[in-house]
């Protein structure tokens, strides 16, 4: 015996039915608590009204459409500033890094460099470069530190460049990444 929804059909003679309610009753005695009448099944044997089923189907349509909607806005809003792009334009790699998982360690290291680097530049103990990179300048007592310092810049910057080049739309070059990465990110280049 199981517990079965139903539905009293006694209206005028029972508050179950006015108040359409469903009450649940044994399926061996299906008959109304409040009455004794028999029952019209709410749900056949636990399946879903085809009214319901349709509600929830549109539900859940609705939902995946305001999905796809959202992450369309998203995408294009994050991509593509021009129709038929498919990445982010190399304006937007110079002015801030789009995100780009693989570019996770070159980015915290820039970040963490960039006070001092910021020093040895105005300290006139680095300078850059056409190619995007800072050289190391002779005879002002640089210390290994600050050498390997400028190493590991170049080397995040050298892969940055890389990885625009390859992931920009429309393409540009190594060179051209690297160089107006100096002119407009770093403002290193031409040298004032
Ligand atoms: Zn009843």
């Amino acid at each position: 015996m199981a517990l079965v929804a139903g539905r009293c059909k006694n209206f005028g003679g029972c508050h179950y039915a006015d108040d359409r309610k469903v009450v649940e009753a044994d399926d061996g005695a299906f008959v109304c608590p409040g009455c004794g009448a028999p029952l019209t099944p709410e749900t056949p044997h636990g399946a879903t009204t085809p009214r319901r089923r349709g509600r929830r189907n549109l539900l859940i349509g609705a939902s995946l459409a305001l999905a796809a909607v959202a992450s369309g806005v998203g995408w294009r809003m994050w991509c593509c500033r021009n129709p038929g792009s498919h990445g982010p334009s190399f304006d937007e790699w110079i002015s801030g890094d789009p995100p780009a998982p693989e570019l996770e360690s070159v980015r915290r290291g820039l970040a963490e460099r960039a006070s001092r680097i910021a020093a040895l530049k105005a300290a006139g103990k680095a300078l850059g470069t056409e190619h995007g990179l800072l050289d190391p300048v002779s005879g002002v007592g640089l210390l290994p530190d600050d050498l390997a310092l400028l190493d590991a810049e170049n080397r995040d910057r050298r892969d940055l460049y890389a990885y625009v080049t390859a992931h920009v739309d429309p393409p540009v070059t190594y060179e051209r990444a690297a160089n107006a990465f100096a002119m407009r990110r770093w403002r290193e280049w031409p040298r004032r």
